[in-house]
C-alpha cells in the first residue's frame, strides 16, 4: 500500500469514528446517565434534575472544593454558562463568546477557544453566553456576532462556523444550542432592535441549513433551501408593515420534549416596546392587535419547523414581557404530561404537552398590576390603565402617560432557568419581585438602532429583598416555601434526588437548600455574583456538584434604583467544583 492510499484510509477511518463520539441515544438519556452532563437543563427537557441521591440533606454540609478555575483575562463579567461534562472533559463557555475544555479531575485547562469579535457588535445585554452543546466530536457554541461554531472536543480546531444572522442589524447569540437528531437547533437574539426571531435547524455534522422557521407572522420558513410556509397569516394580528420588524427574538432557545416529538422555542417582545405602534385601533374585544407570534410558546415540529401550536403568554405586549422563559416537560402526580413555564409577565403557566393547551396559570411573583388575571384560556385580563400611555395622545406628542407596573422589564423571572424535582414534584423558580415607571417615545425603525419607543426606570417593590426563590406546586399553584434575597437572582436552579435545590446569589453565595422546607442546609462564598447554572454528576463513586461565579448579565447594565443593591458586587470569572469526599458521605 503506498502512502497516498494509507493517508485515504487514515481519513475514512477518522471520518467514520467522528460520529461515533456523543449520539442521540446519549443526548436522549442524559438525566439517567449520572457521569456525565451532556445536554444544557441536564435533559432535553429541560428539568434540571439529577436522580443522584449520595448527596443528600445530611451529607451536604461535607461538600468541600476540589477545584477552581479561572477564564482569565481582562473579560470578567457575566458568566452565565452551564457546564458540560463528557469523557473525563468539562467543556464551558464564557463571557465574550470563549469556551474552555478543562480536565474535570484536576481543574487544569485542555484547551480554549476565542471567537475574534468584529467591531461594532450590539449585545443588548451583556456579553454573556449560556452554555454549549456536544454531539459526534464536536462541541458547539453561539457568539456574540451572530454565529455558531462547531469545534473538534479534543483539539478545539474549528470544524464549521455559520452566520445566524446579521450582527450590524442588531443580532447576536447567547444561548445555549439544542441537538435532536442529528440537527443543531438554534435561536437568535437582538429583540430590542428590530429583528425578526426565528428558529434554525442545522446539519450537525456540516452545518448546512435543513430548516429555518421565523417566528412572526407573515415571514416564510424554509425547508433544505425552499420556502415551505408562512407562519401565521400575513396582517392577521399586525397592522400594516409592523411584523417586518416585529422582534420576537427566540433568544434563549427552546427545550424537546422526546414523548410528543415537539420543539418548544419561545419569542421575546414583539417590537417596537410602544405597543400603540403595533395595535393602534384594533379593537381590545378582539385578537386583531395580539402581534403573533411575539411573547409566545411555540410547538414545532423538529423534522421540518412546521408550527404544531402555540400558547401565547402576552397578547398586545407592552411592557417587555419576553415569552422566551424556558418550557419544561414533565408529568404530574397524576402521570399527566404538562409543559410548565414561569413568564416575565409574573405568571406561572401550565400547558397540556400533546398541544399546547392551557391547563392553569397562577402568579408566582406578587403585585402583578398589568392583568388582573387570567380567563380560562390563559388570556390575561388587562387593567388597561396600567399600559403606558400612547404619545401620540400627549400635547406634544413625544411622551405618553407614565405608568408604574409591575413585573419590571427584566420580569418576574427572567432568564435565569427554574428547575422541576421529580422528588417532590414541585418546580424551584428564581424569582425577582420589582416593578417599573414606564412610559411610551415615538420610534422609527433604523437597521441597527434600538427600537423602542419606550422609557424606564425600574425599583425595588419591597426594601428586604428583590430575589425570591420559590417552590411552587404545579397542581396548585401553592407557594411551598420562600427564600428571600436582597439582590435580584439571576442564577440557575437543580435540583437532586438527594432531596436538595442548588441556585447562587448576587452576593456569590452558592447555596443548597432542603427542597421541602427551604432551609439553608450548605453554603459557599465564591467570591463573585453567581448568574451561573449549576450542574452534578459522578465519578469515581463520587458525587461532584460545579458552578461558575461571575457577577454581571442584565441587571448592573439597566440599574434603575435596583443598582444600589448590585453596585458595589465584584466582577469575576471563576468556575468551583465541589465535591463529596467518599469517607465524608455517610454523615
Ligand atoms: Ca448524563
Ligand atoms: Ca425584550
Amino acid at each position: 500500500m503506498n502512502k497516498f492510499v494509507l493517508a485515504v484510509a487514515a481519513g475514512l477511518l477518522a471520518s467514520t469514528s467522528s460520529y461515533a463520539g456523543v449520539t442521540e441515544e446519549m443526548l436522549r438519556d442524559d438525566t439517567a446517565s449520572t457521569g456525565d452532563v451532556l445536554t444544557n437543563g441536564m435533559g432535553r427537557h429541560l428539568q434540571r434534575y439529577s436522580p443522584l441521591d449520595t448527596l443528600n440533606k445530611e451529607n451536604v454540609k461535607n461538600l468541600v472544593p476540589a477545584w477552581a478555575f479561572s477564564l482569565g483575562g481582562e473579560k470578567q463579567r457575566g458568566q452565565e454558562t452551564q457546564p458540560l461534562v463528557h469523557d473525563g472533559v468539562m467543556y464551558i463557555t464564557g463571557s465574550y463568546s470563549r469556551l474552555y475544555a478543562i480536565d474535570v479531575k484536576t481543574g487544569q485547562e485542555i484547551w480554549q477557544y476565542d471567537a475574534r469579535l468584529p467591531e461594532g457588535i450590539l449585545p443588548c445585554c451583556d456579553v454573556v453566553n449560556r452554555g454549549a452543546a456536544i454531539y459526534g466530536d464536536n462541541i458547539y457554541f453561539g457568539t456574540l456576532d451572530a454565529r455558531i461554531v462547531a469545534l473538534n472536543k479534543d483539539t478545539g480546531d474549528v470544524v464549521w462556523r455559520k452566520k445566524i444572522a446579521d450582527y450590524k442589524a442588531g443580532y447576536s447569540y447567547t444561548a445555549a444550542p439544542l441537538i435532536v437528531n442529528g440537527l443543531i437547533i438554534t435561536g437568535n437574539s437582538g429583540g430590542e432592535f428590530g429583528i425578526v426571531g426565528e428558529v434554525q435547524a442545522r446539519d450537525a455534522e456540516t452545518g448546512e441549513m435543513v430548516w429555518t422557521r421565523p417566528v412572526i407572522e407573515g415571514h416564510m420558513g424554509t425547508y433544505k433551501g425552499e420556502e415551505s410556509t408562512m407562519t401565521g397569516t400575513l396582517n392577521a394580528t399586525w397592522p400594516g408593515d409592523m411584523w417586518k420588524t416585529g422582534g420576537g427574538a427566540t433568544w434563549l432557545g427552546g427545550s424537546y420534549d422526546i414523548e410528543t416529538d415537539t420543539l418548544v422555542f419561545g419569542a421575546g417582545n414583539p417590537a417596537p416596546w410602544n405597543s400603540h405602534l403595533r395595535n393602534a385601533g384594533q379593537p381590545l374585544d378582539d385578537n386583531s392587535g395580539d402581534n403573533l407570534y411575539a411573547a409566545s410558546r411555540i410547538g414545532i415540529n423538529p423534522e421540518n419547523g412546521e408550527i404544531k401550536w402555540h400558547f401565547q403568554t402576552t397578547p398586545r405586549e407592552g411592557w417587555d414581557y419576553d415569552g422566551v422563559n424556558e418550557v419544561v416537560a414533565y408529568t404530574n402526580r397524576a402521570g399527566e404530561k404538562r409543559w410548565a413555564t414561569a413568564d416575565r409577565n409574573g405568571f406561572f403557566y401550565v400547558l397540556n404537552r400533546e398541544d399546547g393547551a392551557f391547563v392553569r396559570g397562577v402568579p408566582f411573583v406578587k403585585d402583578i398590576s398589568w392583568a388582573e388575571g387570567l380567563d380560562d384560556t390563559g388570556r390575561p385580563v388587562f387593567s388597561e390603565g396600567n399600559r403606558p400611555g400612547d404619545p401620540s395622545a400627549s400635547a406634544d406628542g413625544k411622551k405618553g402617560e407614565v405608568i408604574f407596573a409591575s413585573p419590571s422589564f427584566l420580569g418576574g423571572k427572567n432568564w435565569m432557568p427554574m428547575a422541576f424535582s421529580q422528588n417532590t414534584g414541585n418546580f424551584y423558580v428564581p424569582s425577582n419581585e420589582w416593578g417599573m415607571d414606564i412610559w411610551n417615545e415615538p420610534i422609527t425603525y433604523k437597521k441597527g438602532a434600538a427600537y423602542l419607543g419606550a422609557g424606564f426606570t425600574i425599583k425595588p417593590n419591597y426594601e428586604d429583598h428583590i430575589g425570591s426563590l420559590k417552590a411552587i406546586d404545579p397542581d396548585t399553584g401553592d407557594i411551598k416555601w420562600e427564600f428571600k434575597n436582597d439582590a435580584p437572582l439571576w442564577g440557575g436552579v437543580m435540583t437532586t434526588a438527594g432531596g436538595l435545590v442548588f441556585t447562587g446569589t448576587p452576593e456569590g453565595e452558592f447555596i443548597a437548600f432542603d427542597d421541602e422546607t427551604g432551609e439553608k442546609l450548605w453554603s459557599f462564598q465564591t467570591g463573585s455574583g453567581i448568574v451561573g447554572q449549576p450542574i452534578t454528576w459522578e465519578q469515581d463513586g463520587e458525587q461532584f456538584v460545579s458552578i461558575i461565579s461571575g457577577w454581571g448579565g442584565a441587571v448592573p447594565l439597566w440599574g434603575g434604583e435596583v443598582a444600589k443593591k448590585v453596585n458595589y458586587l465584584n466582577q469575576g470569572g471563576l468556575l468551583w467544583t465541589f465535591r463529596l469526599p467518599k469517607q465524608l458521605a455517610e454523615n
